[in-house]
C-alpha cells in the first residue's frame, strides 16, 4: 500500500518512521529544502521534546473527550519508548520537562532522518492541491509537471506559526475541499505587547510570576510561569501560555495583572511581620525573594524608603507594599503575530477525526497528525509530545481494519 505524507516536520517524520516499522511503503513530501526545520529550532535549540505531565487536560482543543482517547491510546511511556527505539533516549528536568540526552534539537532531526535512510523524501515539493478519487489521492505540486499518487494520505503540514522556519498555510482550502471545517487559525504561544511605561525600569528582568488575564476587569485565565520584561511588553512561558485567550478584535478591553510573588503565597507577608526580621531592611528582606530591580521598583511604587526596617513600618505601609507586589496591572496592546508564535489554535477540528486512528471522519483514507489539528499545549514540551503522539496513532491507524 502506497502511503503519502505531506510534511517532513516533527509529526510527519514520526509517522514515516512508524509506518516504515510497520512495513508500509511511504513517500514524504516537504516544501522546505531540509526536513524538520521547526523541530531543529525547538527549546532554543535544546529540544524540549515531551513532558512528564502530558495529559489531555493540559491542552486546549475543540473536543476534550477525543483528546482524552488519544492519550489513552498512546500513553506517555509509549511515546518515550518510541523515541528511544529511534535512538533518542530522554531525560526529565525537576519540573517534568523532557529533553533528549544530547539536549540538541539538530541532533534529534539527524537521528530521525537516520531512521528514514531508505525512504522516499521529496524536499522542495510544495503540495498545492489534493484530489480524492476511487484509488486514493492525487497530489498536485507547485510544479505543474509533477503529480503524485497515494492510496492513503497523512497530512502533517503543521501551522503557519514561525514562517521564517518555512511554516505555511497552503493546504487549508484543499482540506476544506475534502469535506473538513477549518476553524479560524490564530497565533498561540506568542509574547504579549503591553503598555511598557509602568515597567520601563524593569526591562530585561526575568522571573517566575503569577499572570492573570482580565477582560473588562474580569478574570479570563491565570497562570504561574516565567516572564521576561521587555521594552514592548512581556515574553516567556508565563504569558505565552495564555496569549491565545486574547481576542485581537477586542484588544483594548484586556489587561494583565502581574503578581511578583505568586510562587511564595503568604510567605513574604509573614516575613514582613516576623519579629525575627524587625531589624532587617525592607530591601534586604525582599531581595531574599525577588530580583534587585524589582525590589527597588516595588519600594518606589509603595513610596517606602529602602533602608527602612521591617519592624518600623506601619500597617498601611505594609498593605501598600503587599498590594504593589501582588497587583501590577498593565494594559494589553496586542499579541505578537505568527512570526513570533510557537504554535497556533484552530485548523482542522479534532472533533472531525477518529481519535483511535487519526483518520478523517469526513474523508476515508485521509489521516492527520500534529499542529494542523486544533490541539494546543502550553510551553514545556507538550506540543512536540502531541506531534509524536498523533503521528504514532496515525501510523498505527493506517493498518487498522
Ligand atoms: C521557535 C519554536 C520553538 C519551539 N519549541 C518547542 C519546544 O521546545 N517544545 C515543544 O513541545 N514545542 C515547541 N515548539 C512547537 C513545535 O515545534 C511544533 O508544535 C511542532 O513542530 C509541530 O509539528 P508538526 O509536524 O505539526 O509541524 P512542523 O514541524 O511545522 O512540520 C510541518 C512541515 O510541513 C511542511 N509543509 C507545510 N505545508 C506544506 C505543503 N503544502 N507542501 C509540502 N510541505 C508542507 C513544512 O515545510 C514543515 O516541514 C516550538 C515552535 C517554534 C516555532
Amino acid at each position: 500500500m502506497q502511503i503519502g505524507i505531506i510534511g517532513a516536520g516533527t509529526s510527519g517524520l514520526c509517522t514515516a518512521i512508524k509506518s516504515k516499522q510497520l512495513g508500509l511503503d511511504v513517500q514524504v513530501f516537504d516544501a522546505n529544502s531540509t526536513p524538520g526545520r521547526k523541530l531543529s529550532a525547538t527549546g532554543s535549540g535544546r529540544c524540549n521534546i515531551s513532558n512528564q505531565h502530558a495529559g489531555a487536560q493540559q491542552y486546549f482543543t475543540d473536543d476534550q473527550n477525543a483528546l482524552q482517547r488519544c492519550f489513552e491510546k498512546i500513553p506517555l511511556v509509549q511515546v518515550l519508548t518510541f523515541l528511544e527505539s529511534c535512538g533518542i533516549p530522554t531525560t526529565a528536568s525537576e519540573d517534568g520537562w523532557i529533553y533528549p540526552h544530547s539536549y540538541s534539537a539538530a541532533n534529534v532531526v539527524d537521528i530521525l532522518m537516520d531512521n528514514l535512510k531508505d525512504t522516499k523524501l521529496r524536499t522542495n515539493t510544495l503540495i498545492t492541491k489534493i484530489i480524492k478519487n476511487k484509488d486514493g489521492f492525487i497530489l498536485h505540486s507547485a510544479d505543474p509537471s509533477q503529480q503524485y499518487h497515494c492510496e492513503k494520505l497523512i497530512l502533517a503540514c503543521g501551522s503557519p506559526a514561525n514562517p521564517q522556519l518555512g511554516a505555511r498555510a497552503v493546504l487549508y482550502d484543499p482540506i476544506a475541499g475534502l469535506g473538513h471545517t477549518i476553524l479560524p487559525v490564530h497565533p498561540a504561544l506568542s509574547p504579549i505587547e503591553t503598555d511598557p511605561t509602568p515597567f520601563h525600569k524593569l526591562q530585561g528582568v526575568r522571573l517566575d510570576a503569577g499572570v492573570e488575564l482580565l477582560y473588562q476587569n474580569k478574570l479570563v485565565v491565570q497562570n504561574i510561569g516565567n516572564i521576561i520584561i521587555t521594552q514592548w511588553g512581556l515574553n516567556g512561558p508565563g504569558v505565552m501560555d495564555i496569549s491565545h485567550w486574547i481576542d485581537p478584535d477586542k484588544i483594548d478591553s484586556y489587561q494583565l495583572k502581574i503578581d511578583f510573588a505568586a510562587r511564595f503565597g503568604q510567605e513574604i507577608e509573614k516575613a514582613l511581620s516576623s519579629a525575627n526580621n524587625a531589624e532587617r531592611s525592607l530591601q534586604a528582606l525582599l531581595k531574599a525573594y525577588l530580583p534587585a530591580k524589582v525590589v527597588d521598583f516595588l519600594l518606589q511604587h509603595a513610596r517606602l524608603e529602602k533602608h527602612l526596617h521591617c519592624g518600623d513600618i506601619h500597617q498601611p505601609q505594609k498593605e501598600a507594599l503587599l498590594y504593589a507586589i501582588h497587583n501590577q496591572v498593565l494594559a494589553v496592546r496586542g499579541v505578537r503575530g505568527f512570526k513570533f508564535a510557537q504554535a497556533s489554535t484552530g485548523g482542522v477540528p479534532l472533533g472531525e477525526i477518529c481519535p483511535e486512528t487519526m483518520q478523517s471522519r469526513r474523508c476515508p483514507g485521509l489521516f492527520f497528525a500534529g499542529e494542523l489539528v486544533n490541539v494546543l499545549g502550553p510551553c514545556g514540551g507538550f506540543n512536540l509530545h502531541w506531534a509524536f503522539l498523533s503521528g504514532l496513532i496515525a501510523a498505527n491507524g493506517l493498518i487498522k481494519k
